[in-house]
C-alpha cells in the first residue's frame, strides 16, 4: 500500500515475519492469548464508557433545562436527583474499575504468555546455536552471540508486552472514540482532526531515525561484548602482552560511540513529546472554540462538549505514547531481526536427504582424494589418500600445522571435504544421521576441557544417562577411579571449585573417562599426552593403551617414540601425506619421517644426558 508510511508498513512486515517464525510457540499460548485479547476490548470499551455518566450528570442534573433522560430506570423517578445522581456517580467508579480489571487481565495473561513464548524461543536458539557447524563459529563472535540470546530475546518480549498489545487497545481506542466524536457532532470532530496529519507526519519522520539509531547502538553493543568476551578469554595474553590500554581505547571508543546514539535518541524522543504536546493544545483550543459556540446554538449539549474534551485528551494520549511505542517496537523489531537472522542459519554441516542411521562400525576408515580448505580460495588438505583397518593404530604425524588435526575434524564430520569421500566400513560419512556417526567415534585432545559440573556428569558427558557402574567402570579403565575416590566429595566432587583442582594429569584421564564410557569402534588422541610428567605420562598412556585397545585408533603425535608401534603412519606435510607406512618403511625411506626421526632422537638423548646443545 503505497499510502502507509515506510516505517509502518515496515513494522507491520515484521512483526509478520516474527508472527509466521515462532507461529509454532504462539500458537501453544492461544488460550492465554485469547483472554488477553478479550480483556483488551473489555478495556478499550470501557476506556469509552468513563466520560459518559460525567456527560448525563451534567446534562440532566446540573443543567437539566426541559431535557428528559433518554433511557428509564426502572423503579426510581426521573425527578429524584439527588437518587440519579448518585447512580451516575456510581457509574463512573464502576466504568473506571471495569476499565482496570480488564486491563489486569489483558496485561497478566499477555504477559505470561509472552514470557513463556521467550523461554521456548531462547531455548531454540541455544540449541540451534550448539548445532551450527565449526565453520559459522570460527566467523561467529561469542560475545555477541550471547547478547542475541539473552538481550535481544528479551527485546523481542518488549514487541509484545510493552509496545505491540497497548499500541492496539491505543489504537482500538482511538477509533472507537473518533465514532463516538463523528457520531455526536462531526463538524467539532473534524476541527479536532486538523492538527492529525501534522501529528502523524512528525511522529513517522522522528520515528524513522529512532529505529535507524536503534539498531546501530544494537550493533554496537554486540560488538562491545564480543571485545569482553574475546578480552577475558584470553586475559593471559592480554596481560602478559600489556594490551590492557590498547583493548581498553577500543572498548572506550564503541562505550562513547554507544552513549553519544543513545543520547541522540533520547533526544529525539524527549522532542517528538513535547511537539505532540503543543499540537494537542491547539486541537483542544480550536474545540472549545468552535465547541462554545456550538452549545450556545444548541446543536450540542454541554454535556457532548464535555466528552469531546475529555475523548479529545485520551485520544491524544495514546497517540503521544504511539511515538514511544513505535520506537519500542522498533527497536524490538531490529532485536528479532538478530535472533531470526541466526535461527534462519542452517548449519551446513547437517543430516543429507535420506541419512540412515549407522548400523555399529567394524572400524574401517578410508580417505579418497580427500581436499579441503576452511576458506574456498585456500586448500589446506590436498588429494589425501589412506585406508585402515578395523582395529589398526594409525598415527599422525608431521610439522605443525600440517593439517593433521583438519583431517581428524574431517573424519569427526565437523566440516565436509571440497572434493573426495570418507568413508567408514565402505560408506561416504554423509550417508549417516550425524548423531549416530559422532556417537561412533571417541576423542581425547591434547588439553581436554572438562566442564564445571561433578566428576561424574563429566564422565558422563561421553554417555549421556550412563549408570554409576558405567561411570566407574571407564573410571577404572582410565586410572582415574583411584584418585577420584580421594577427591573431598568423590564422584559429587564439583571440578573447577577451591579444593578440587586438578593436575593436568587427572583431568586428562578424566577425559579419557569419559571417552572410554562411548566404547566406540574409533578412536582420535590428539597429543594425548603432550605437557605431562614422567609419572603422570606413564599412567596416562597405560589408560590410552586400555581405551584404544581392538579400536580404530588415530593419534595425532610430535612424540614419535608413541608412534613407532602404530600400524600405520602418515607423515603430513603442507596438506599432502608425503609418506605412508610402518616406522620400518618410512625409515628406510630415508626422507621426511626418518630426518625427524633422527633429529628427536639426538634431542632425546641430549636432553636425557643432560647436555644442552
Ligand atoms: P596440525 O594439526 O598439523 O598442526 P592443523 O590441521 O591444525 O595442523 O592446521 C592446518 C592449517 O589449517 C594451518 O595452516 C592452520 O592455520 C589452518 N587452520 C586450522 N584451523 C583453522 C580454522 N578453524 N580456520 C582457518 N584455518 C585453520
Amino acid at each position: 500500500m503505497s499510502l502507509l508510511p515506510e516505517n509502518i508498513s515496515e513494522t507491520v512486515i515484521g512483526i509478520k515475519r516474527i508472527w509466521q517464525r515462532f507461529y509454532p510457540q504462539i500458537r501453544k499460548q492461544r488460550w492465554l492469548l485469547t483472554a488477553g485479547c478479550l480483556g483488551l476490548i473489555m478495556e478499550v470499551l470501557a476506556r469509552l464508557l468513563v466520560p459518559i455518566p460525567l456527560k448525563l450528570i451534567f446534562d440532566y442534573i446540573i443543567v437539566p433545562g426541559d431535557r428528559t433522560l433518554p433511557f428509564t430506570i426502572p423503579l426510581i423517578p426521573e425527578t429524584n436527583t439527588l437518587v440519579l445522581l448518585t447512580i451516575f456517580t456510581i457509574g463512573i467508579v464502576g466504568a473506571t474499575g471495569l476499565q482496570a480489571a480488564a486491563a489486569y487481565v489483558s496485561s497478566v495473561s499477555m504477559s505470561v504468555a509472552s514470557s513463556r513464548i521467550i523461554t521456548e524461543i531462547r531455548a531454540q536458539l541455544y540449541a540451534h546455536l550448539q548445532r551450527l557447524s565449526l565453520s559459522f563459529h570460527n566467523q561467529a563472535r561469542s560475545g555477541d552471540l550471547i547478547t542475541r540470546i539473552t538481550g535481544d530475546t528479551g527485546r523481542l518480549k518488549e514487541v509484545s508486552i510493552t509496545a505491540a498489545i497497548p499500541l492496539v487497545v491505543n489504537n482500538l481506542t482511538l477509533l472507537g472514540m473518533l465514532g463516538v466524536m463523528f457520531w455526536l457532532n462531526w463538524e467539532l470532530t473534524l476541527i479536532a482532526l486538523t492538527v492529525f496529519p501534522l501529528f502523524l507526519l512528525t511522529t513517522l519522520k522522528i520515528t524513522r531515525r529512532i529505529h535507524g539509531l536503534a539498531k546501530q547502538q544494537r550493533k554496537r553493543e554486540g560488538a562491545m561484548a564480543a571485545l569482553t568476551a574475546e578480552a577475558m578469554g584470553a586475559i593471559k595474553v592480554v596481560q602478559a602482552l600489556s594490551l590492557e590500554g590498547m583493548l581498553e581505547d577500543s572498548f572506550l571508543d564503541q562505550n562513547q560511540k554507544s552513549l553519544q546514539e543513545g543520547v541522540k535518541t533520547q533526544q529525539l524522543s524527549a522532542g517528538l513529546q513535547r511537539t505532540i504536546q503543543i499540537l494537542i493544545a491547539i486541537a483542544q483550543a480550536l474545540v472549545i472554540w468552535r465547541g462554545v459556540q456550538l452549545v450556545q446554538q444548541q446543536a450540542i449539549t454541554a454535556g457532548d462538549l464535555l466528552v469531546f474534551m475529555t475523548y479529545l485528551k485520551t485520544f491524544f494520549k495514546p497517540s503521544q505514547k504511539l511515538a514511544k511505542q513505535t520506537a519500542q517496537i522498533s527497536k524490538a523489531l531490529a532485536s528479532a531481526d538478530r535472533v531470526m537472522d541466526l535461527l534462519n542459519t542452517v548449519p551446513d554441516i547437517r543430516d543429507s536427504r535420506g541419512a540412515i542411521e549407522a548400523p555399529a562400525f567394524r572400524g574401517q576408515v578410508s580417505f579418497h582424494r580427500v581436499s579441503f580448505g576452511y576458506r574456498s580460495d585456500h586448500s589446506i588438505l590436498n588429494n589425501l589418500n589412506f585406508e585402515a583397518q578395523p582395529g589398526q593404530k594409525v598415527a599422525l604425524v608431521g610439522p605443525s600445522g600440517g593439517g593433521k588435526s583438519t583431517l581428524v575434524s574431517l573424519l569427526l564430520r565437523l566440516y565436509d571435504p571440497d572434493e573426495g569421500q570418507i568413508r567408514i566400513d565402505g560408506h561416504d560419512l554423509r550417508e549417516y544421521k550425524l548423531e549416530s556417526l559422532r556417537r561412533q567415534i571417541t576423542i581425547v585432545l591434547q588439553d581436554s576441557i572438562l566442564f564445571g559440573v561433578s566428576v561424574r556428569d563429566n564422565i558422563s558427558y561421553g554417555l549421556l544417562g550412563a549408570s554409576q557402574k558405567e561411570i566407574e567402570a571407564a573410571a577404572h579403565l582410565a586410572n582415574a577411579h583411584d584418585f577420584i575416590i580421594r577427591l573431598p566429595q568423590g564422584y559429587d566432587t564439583i571440578l573447577g571449585e577451591r579444593g578440587a583442582t586438578l593436575s593436568g594429569g587427572q583431568r586428562q584421564r578424566i577425559a579419557i573417562a569419559r571417552a572410554a564410557i562411548r566404547k566406540a569402534p574409533i578412536v582420535i588422541l590428539d597429543e594425548p599426552t603432550v605437557g605431562l610428567d614422567n609419572e603422570n605420562e606413564r599412567s596416562v598412556s597405560e589408560a590410552l593403551d586400555r581405551l584404544t585397545q581392538g579400536c580404530t585408533t588415530f593419534l595425532i603425535t610430535h612424540d614419535l617414540r608413541t608412534a613407532i608401534s602404530a600400524d600405520r603412519i602418515l607423515y603430513i606435510e603442507k596438506g599432502e601425506i608425503l609418506e605412508q607406512g610402518t616406522h620400518e618403511e618410512l625409515m628406510s625411506l630415508a626422507s621426511g619421517y626418518a630426518t625427524l626421526y633422527r633429529l628427536q632422537s639426538v634431542v632425546d638423548v641430549s636432553s636425557k644426558s643432560g647436555v644442552l646443545y
